[in-house]
């Protein structure tokens, strides 16, 4: 198959100079969407065509469309960040594209290729290059392909037509008023993901299984939900769209090793090499969360956090569950936590050395 070519088919802006300006003062965080979105189609006949960059707006769809009845739909996350120098770069896409192939694998979804997904963004980023933030801050163009079933068909079987877009929205800091730990409500009801199912697929159902105990965990004045394994109840999987991580008081760091109901996170993936690279001892293995408990009790586990795009690497300063409330360190924001976190930030924004070569140029 060719390549494909996101060739634009309009190039008015839908958004005036001025609009965008006052946007871009106080976007916030999925608010807001650019002038453009790339389009791509798949069908059983013909695979992927129609390569295109069109105005960002509503979609025309049948209300017989597979996706809004089966659910069959994938998505990946990730940012454009603007240097000093106004250039434009992007964080490990490959990984992106190749977790989204494995995703569109097991959704039983078409599988773009690396090549087409990476020019998919770069098309769409070059044409949007003014809603690009200045770097002031953490703010980033956020980046959200997506891919749904798209035939008009009620019968259960794989879409025999796909849609892929790629939309994009400017996001500001994510803590506009510094780092801020998290409170997370470990739930004992419910879980994301079960063993052979979806969790290491990124898709919309793992998200909407997750919504009922995101407000459960609100209504314990948490801010996160941490779901456990699915079969035993014991052992920490993730949070709803985050990899969890603990830093020991002997230099280990420890993560939940990939079981198949944990998504891979690109972050979770980074942190594990910046934190070798500092001296810390990375650990991937089962974390059993009454053992993590005590573990905080006794002072052993030193710190927390939560990693993902969207907020980098964010500190858990307190667990809460039926059985009581942990308060981690002196449930602030950890040092070695803040040091990760400062040194991936840095990497993404050019103000420090890309050691690793994880920075792709798009503009
Ligand atoms: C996207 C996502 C993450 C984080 O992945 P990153 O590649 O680091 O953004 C973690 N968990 C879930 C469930 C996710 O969907």
């Amino acid at each position: 198959m060719s390549a494909l070519t996101f060739t634009p088919a309009a190039t008015a802006r839908r958004i005036t100079d001025d609009e965008r300006a006052r946007i871009l003062a106080a976007p916030g965080f999925g608010q807001h969407f650019t002038d453009f979105m790339a389009h791509a189609r798949w069908t059983v006949s013909e695979g992927w065509t129609g390569a295109e960059l069109v105005p960002f707006g509503p979609l025309q769809l049948s209300p017989a469309a597979a996706v809004l009845h089966y659910g069959q739909e994938i998505f990946e996350g990730m940012k454009a960040f603007r240097h000093a120098d106004g250039s434009v770069w992007t964080f490990r896409p490959e990984q992106n594209a190749r977790r989204m192939m494995r995703s569109a694998r097991r959704l039983a979804l078409p599988e773009l290729p690396e090549r087409d997904f990476l020019e998919s963004v770069r098309a769409l980023v070059a044409a949007d290059e003014p809603w690009v933030p200045q770097p002031e801050g953490e703010t980033s163009l956020y980046l959200r392909p997506f891919m749904f079933a798209s035939e008009e068909f009620l019968g259960v079987r794989a879409s025999h037509t796909v849609d892929y877009y790629v939309i994009a929205s400017p996001a500001g800091a994510y803590f506009p008023r510094g780092v801020q730990p998290l409170v997370v409500w470990v739930t004992d009801t419910y879980a994301r993901a079960g063993a052979g199912g979806t969790g290491a697929a990124k898709c919309g159902g793992n998200y909407a299984s997750s919504l009922l105990a995101k407000n459960e965990a609100v209504s314990h004045g948490a801010d996160e939900v941490m779901f456990l394994d699915s079969e035993t109840h014991t052992a920490i999987d993730e949070l709803s769209g985050m990899n969890v991580f603990a830093i020991t008081r002997d230099g280990r760091i420890l993560t939940p090793r990939l079981t198949g109901s944990i998504l891979e996170g690109v972050t979770r993936e980074s942190v594990l090499q910046l934190a070798a690279d500092r001296g810390l001892q990375p650990v991937e293995t089962t974390l059993v969360m009454s053992e993590v408990l005590d573990q905080i009790s006794s002072g052993e586990i030193t710190e927390m956090f939560a990693c993902g795009t969207a907020a980098v690497i964010t500190p858990i300063g307190e667990y809460r569950s039926q059985d009581g409330t942990w308060t981690i360190g002196d449930g602030g924001s950890g040092q070695t936590t803040l040091a990760l976190r400062e040194e991936l930030t840095g990497i993404q924004y050019g103000r420090v050395p890309d050691r690793h070569g994880w920075l792709t140029r798009l503009v």
